[in-house]
């Protein structure tokens, strides 16, 4: 399967918690802020990342990507 990376901007996140009732696996609130599990900050773009391994996460990650309300949540194709 391509590759899929979940790029997380937690600054953005308003703690609404959308993406924890679709995707527990992944995500969950801390304080106001959700976290994405397993993930990595990457200094530079300041940004939260997690590779995405399996069709079934990705789904997951895609249906968190599209209900969360400040689209603080982006899922990209990395590699085919
Ligand atoms: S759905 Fe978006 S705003 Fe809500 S907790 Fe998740 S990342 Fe934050």
């Amino acid at each position: 399967m391509p590759k899929y990376k979940i790029i997380y901007d937690k600054p953005t996140c308003i703690g609404a918690a959308s993406c924890v009732a679709v995707a527990p696996k992944f995500w969950e609130l801390v304080g106001d802020k959700a976290e994405l599990i397993g993930s990595t900050y990457n200094e530079q773009t300041k940004k939260y990342e997690l590779i995405i391994e399996t069709a079934e996460d990705l789904q997951l990650n895609q249906d968190a990507e599209q209900v969360c309300p400040v689209a603080a949540i982006k899922v990209e194709k990395i590699e085919d």
